[in-house]
């Protein structure tokens, strides 16, 4: 189109507070990519270290002249995940094997965003589309199932600068960023023992409340076949065993 400059597109990232999606902004911020917004879809259920990072990591990308992240929630209904579940009587979806928890929480918080953003109605008006940017790594390249709809461009930078999960990690540490740890709802039935072990009592007591409310007719628990409820207590009657008795009498000063 002779004597037009082109516009450049609106870039959205979709960010999860995970390993991936925060390289993907670390490597793009290195790049000197265009960011106009981020998004990160708030379940109510995250970990406290995963809204620590949030608010760590907006900064420190405002500090690098890109937009703050914005904190996206469910709308309708007020209430979290967790309260729905406690509401409706039932576990978060994908233990019954569908993904309704994260589309209802994650992809539609995320999605109403955009519709009601300026920038992006204003370019759909004029006919453009919006870039969003996926934070799929080059170890998972069948995940990057969209190419374009009629109002986005899909856009796997990860796959683009040919970075894995190893590389992920290593440009998140050369940044001299921490790591995030997983991101996920504390109750998510995709936890591992070990996780769910490592949770801190409050956040494993609210978990047991959800599991204890739910009508449990087809699964056993928050662990499908398995209630989070007995592994923790397996585990705390495990640690019983090893308690010591502290009013026994010791040479020791100290500590040596
Ligand atoms: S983290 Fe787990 S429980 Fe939370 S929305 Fe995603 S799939 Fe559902």
């Amino acid at each position: 189109m002779q004597g037009y400059a082109t516009r450049p597109l609106l870039v959205l990232v979709s960010y999860g507070a995970g390993t991936n999606s925060t390289a993907m902004l670390v490597e793009m911020v290195r790049r000197g990519e265009t960011v106009n917004a981020i998004t990160f879809a708030d379940t109510g259920g995250e970990r406290p270290e995963t809204y620590a990072y949030v608010v760590m990591f907006s900064a420190w990308l405002q500090e690098r002249g890109y937009p703050a992240i914005e904190t996206v929630k469910k709308g309708g209904i007020v209430e979290t995940l967790e309260e729905n579940c406690h509401r409706m009587k039932m576990l978060p979806s994908v233990v019954y094997g569908f993904k309704s928890c994260s589309l209802k929480f994650k992809a539609q918080p995320q999605e109403k965003f955009a519709n009601n953003w300026p920038p992006a109605k204003d370019a759909w008006k004029r006919g453009e589309k919006v870039v969003k940017c996926l934070g799929f790594d080059a170890d998972e390249p069948h995940r990057a199932k969209f190419d374009e709809d009629k109002k986005y461009k899909w856009r796997y930078p990860l796959l683009e600068y040919d970075m894995g999960r190893a590389e992920c990690v290593e440009a998140i540490k050369s940044a001299g960023l921490p790591l995030p740890g997983k991101s996920a709802c504390f109750f998510c039935p995709n936890s591992k023992p070990r996780e769910i072990l490592a949770l801190p009592r409050y956040l494993q007591d609210r978990a047991v409340a959800m599991e204890r409310n739910a009508n449990l007719t087809v699964m056993a628990g928050l662990g499908r076949s398995w209630k989070w409820e007995d592994l923790l207590r397996a585990d705390r009657a495990q640690l019983k065993m090893f308690e010591c008795n502290t009013e026994m009498p010791c040479e020791c000063i100290d500590g040596a």
